[in-house]
């Protein structure tokens, strides 16, 4: 399988939207756009979004009659793209609700999309996750990062201009880029747990890509830190956008040099080896949980399982009574 087939699999990833790059730039098709009754608005609020109640929640997208006032009122507008013959724009609406608050209510609650996991159809929670992380950014930089000015939005919300003529800053949308890291020694996989993480709960090691580093450089730094493993043969394996807040996540995989742990920083409280056999006993016995199977964490767990055992892991999850997958966000 090829990467981006690999990363298609991953949840908020192969967002079936076209983006048009080309037409942000042309005011007159967007206005056309803003007025037309194939057009749907992603109303955005606090970072939250707006959900149905119920059993199984939905996302609320607005459609022109359901707007009222909420375009003038909008703090950003952005222009997300197409699918389906549907335009979709994200409104960033104001921290003060007293314009929009009781008639959204009506329609349902704002709630925070990872509440909801994978609950959602995969298209839909990259729709999503497009617009939280991109209204974000637009939260994170109304000052221009050279002069202190306010921003404005440009490029129909992909690009803030600074307002002071004598600086003309421009400062467009970013993500941080954070590795993630499956590593095995022999038929062993590499998990830690950090201190604020549920009990029994373990995941593959994860950390931020500095400045000045390759990711693969990144990913050995990483691993050396946290758990005091040398790692070799490093391999990408697949990337996941991770809107929580403003991250996209790149797997990859890697051997040990020895299996010595000692955890040289503050971020992991435990880290161990997991035999296959170790890691089927501690689930059915209810001592040890993984990562949300919408997280790429998951994935590489899955990766490794699986090379090597008949049953697939999501099946032997399901078989344990009781066991339930965990949602859990880097923050
Ligand atoms: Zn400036």
């Amino acid at each position: 399988m090829d990467h981006y087939r690999r990363s298609a699999l991953n949840y908020y990833a192969a967002n079936p939207i076209d983006r048009l790059t080309p037409k942000r730039r042309d005011e007159t098709w967007l206005t056309e756009q803003l007025e037309s009754p194939g057009t749907f608005f992603i109303p955005i609020w606090e970072s939250k979004q707006l959900f149905t109640e119920g059993a199984v929640p939905g996302p609320v997208l607005l459609s022109l009659p359901e707007m009222g006032e909420l375009l003038k009122t909008a703090e950003t507008i952005i222009f997300l793209g197409r699918n389906h013959a549907r335009t979709y724009f994200a409104l960033d609406l104001p921290r003060d609700n007293s314009a929009f608050g009781d008639s959204l209510a009506k329609l349902g609650q704002f709630q925070d999309m990872k509440r909801f996991g994978a609950l959602l159809p995969a298209p839909q929670a990259a729709l999503l996750a497009y617009a939280r992380a991109i209204t974000h950014w637009h939260r994170r930089h109304r000052f221009c990062g050279d002069c202190g000015s306010p921003t404005v939005s440009v490029d129909a919300g992909h690009r803030r201009a600074c307002s002071n003529a004598l600086c003309g800053g421009q400062h467009f949308p970013r993500t941080d880029p954070a590795i993630i890291t499956l590593v095995r020694s022999g038929e062993r996989c590499l998990l830690g747990r950090q201190p604020v993480w549920p009990q029994g709960f373990f995941s593959a090691i994860a950390g931020f890509v500095e400045p000045g580093e390759s990711l693969e450089d990144a990913v050995v730094r990483e691993m050396l830190e946290e758990t005091g493993i040398r790692v070799t043969e490093v391999h990408y394996h697949s990337s996941q956008p991770w809107p929580f807040p403003s991250s996209i996540m790149l797997g990859f995989t890697a051997v040990a040099s020895d299996e010595g742990i000692r955890l040289m920083d503050d971020e992991l409280e435990d880290a161990r080896w997991f035999s296959r056999k170790d890691f089927e006993d501690r689930l059915e016995a209810g001592a040890l949980r993984l990562p949300s199977s919408f997280s790429i964490a998951f994935r590489l767990i899955e990766d490794w399982y699986n090379d090597a055992c008949s049953t697939p892991l999501r099946t032997f999850l399901d078989s344990i009574p009781g066991y339930q997958h965990l949602t859990l966000v880097r923050s």
